[in-house]
């Protein structure tokens, strides 16, 4: 099934795999690609830690198979749905080490800032 975001109030994007949807949306089904280490479902205080408001440039990903954008946004085994190119936000420290317990590799997003 795709995801899709229902409205464009109160969107949010995943600070771990960028997917937009409405902070409803999280809250309700979690993120569709990070369920197995965020916790978001029926947790409205994860759902603020782990997405971001403030992010640019939403792609819509159709195929992630054959997508040049799905490869260049390293998603390209996530769900069809929305992406943002950038998302601006960082994840907990909490959170950091829980996905490096778990050996997912965390990237930040956020391209606005220059390292
Ligand atoms: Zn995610």
């Amino acid at each position: 099934m795709d995801v899709v975001p229902t409205g464009m109030r109160g969107l949010r994007a995943c600070l771990v795999c960028s997917l937009v949807k409405t902070a409803d949306q999280f809250e309700t089904d979690g993120c569709d690609n990070c369920a197995e280490f965020l916790q978001m479902k029926n947790n409205r205080e994860m759902v603020f830690d782990c997405t971001s408001p403030t992010f640019d440039g939403l792609i819509s990903l159709m195929s992630p198979e054959d997508s040049w954008v799905a490869k260049w946004q390293r998603i390209n085994r996530c769900v069809k749905g929305c992406y943002a190119v950038s998302v601006t936000g960082e994840l907990p420290k909490g959170m950091k080490q829980e996905l490096k317990s778990r050996g997912v590799i965390y990237k930040s997003r956020d391209t606005s800032v220059k390292s």
